[in-house]
């Protein structure tokens, strides 16, 4: 007998799951719904637009969305047009895959002034995804905080200091393009709570801070520690040091050899972001680390700024109809386990971690579980009405969903409109994208 499974989102750990399952050796229908019109999550909309390379894992997940046995369903949201509690009668098993598109609080009063934004929705905007197009964030102002010390922290940092010349064989939209290149930003610090050590960016990125065409690192010698120490795994031990040579290469930077400065500071965290009307600074207590946690000295210092980005973590938002671990930001689930027959990949299950690949062994693990749950249940009989059932619903409600094919055609004309050198010229609105296949 088929088994029938949805997949609610189309990032990699929803397209990893899709690969595992038709793999398998099983008859299985894949369904992929996701609420917009275009697939692959985070790689269209997190991934930065200047690293195009990384998101060349698309080609794999289109081969997988053409594969006879999955169809993909994009413009289709699930809570909102078609309920979870709806799709797990319609499917033998349903997989979240929705990832953790929402900023975390940072917790530090003056987080909601104006001018000051969560990296999620800092990346979106640049990124072009359609919610976050009229995010109009102004740059013109002399200096930014980037608070974090992870890739989406430098990512940020990186995207807002590159030249048009730089970003000229990207994806980067047209309006995030004007907002940036025509910016007074001169300055940007970003902004560590603990020290180089401890920080969670990877060395490809940290050394590409130090190659940019108008724009210099700045450290200071006194905030760097002479070696990695401590007990941790030899990768881990490697990463870090990489990380400490680059670090070092860095102090010799003079400030005034190009245009723009991204000023590395640690051993800081934020207490409080001041301003009367916007933002006007930060302001930060010096820390020690103890037993690898930042804990603060009791001195302080501010750094004016008139844009903050807190690049400090994502989360998940709740999933209607399925039970939510609010402290943690993901579904309640064991191993991946939401509910009979319901299940979780990627970073709704297990919080924003880890690099694209770590998502795979999520979809390995779901697929496995789906499959010895079926292999039980089969006895029973149970017919449910999987793909012809969603597609009734869809006509039924009006439900205008985008195909795979469908989506090729908005990417071709997406192909053809780049400027040259670069890879597409994204539809920002969702009107736009429809608007092709009318
Ligand atoms: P992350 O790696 O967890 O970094 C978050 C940073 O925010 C850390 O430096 C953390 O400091 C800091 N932070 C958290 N709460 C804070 C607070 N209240 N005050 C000050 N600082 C605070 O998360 P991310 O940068 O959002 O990245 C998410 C995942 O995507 C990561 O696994 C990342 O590697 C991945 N990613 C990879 C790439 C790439 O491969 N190029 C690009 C983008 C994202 P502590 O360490 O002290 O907690």
């Amino acid at each position: 007998m088929t088994i029938s499974i949805a997949i609610v989102g189309s990032g990699p750990a929803a397209f990893y799951t899709a690969d595992a399952l038709i793999k398998a050796d099983c008859q299985c229908e894949v369904d992929i719904v996701e609420r917009l019109p275009t697939p692959y999550g985070l790689i269209r909309y997190g991934v930065a637009p200047d690293h195009e390379k990384t998101k060349n894992v698309w080609r794999a997940f289109a081969k997988t969305a053409q594969n006879e046995h999955v169809r993909f369903y994009g413009n289709v949201e699930i809570g909102r047009d078609i309920l979870l509690d709806e799709l797990r009668n319609m499917y033998d098993a349903v997989v979240l895959a929705v990832g953790a598109g929402s900023d975390r609080s940072t917790g530090i009063s003056g987080e909601e002034k104006k001018g000051v934004f969560g990296s999620a929705t800092f990346v979106n905007w640049y990124n072009g995804h359609p919610d976050f197009r009229n995010l109009n964030p102004d740059l013109n102002v002399e200096s930014a905080v980037v608070l974090g010390n992870g890739n989406v922290a430098i990512d940020v940092a990186r995207v807002l200091v590159k030249t048009p010349n730089e970003m000229a064989m990207t994806d980067l939209p047209e309006y995030a393009s004007k907002s940036i290149h025509n910016s007074t930003l001169r300055d940007v610090f970003m902004v560590g709570r603990r020290g180089p050590n401890e920080a969670k960016y990877t060395n490809v990125e940290l050394r590409e801070m130090g190659q940019l065409e108008n724009c210099v690192p700045q450290i200071e010698a006194l905030q760097i520690p002479n070696a990695v120490e401590g007990d941790m795994s030899d990768r881990d031990r490697r990463l870090r040091e990489k990380n400490l040579a680059t670090i070092k290469e860095f102090v010799d930077r003079k400030p005034n050899e190009k245009d723009k400065r991204v000023h590395f500071l640690y051993y800081s965290q934020p207490i409080e972001i001041f301003g009367e009307k916007r933002v006007e600074g930060v302001r930060f207590e010096k820390t020690r680390v103890q037993n690898g946690r930042a804990e603060g000295i009791g001195e302080y210092f501010d750094i004016k700024c008139g844009i903050v980005i807190a690049a400090t973590g994502y989360t998940s938002k709740p999933v209607k109809d399925a039970p939510f671990d609010h402290k943690a930001g993901i579904v309640t689930n064991v191993d991946g386990l939401v509910d009979d027959g319901l299940y979780a990949v990627g970073w709704i299950k297990r919080g924003p971690t880890g690099v694209i690949g770590s998502n795979k062994p999520d979809g390995k693990l779901a697929a496995e579980q789906i499959l010895a749950r079926h292999a039980i249940n089969n006895e029973s009989g149970i017919k449910k009405g999987g793909r012809e059932a969603l597609n009734a619903l869809l006509v039924q409600r009006e439900i205008r969903s985008i195909s795979f094919k469908e989506w090729q055609l908005i990417e071709a004309v997406e192909i053809t409109n780049a400027n040259e050198g670069a890879p597409r010229k994204k539809f920002v609105t969702i009107s736009d994208m429809l608007g092709i296949l009318k």
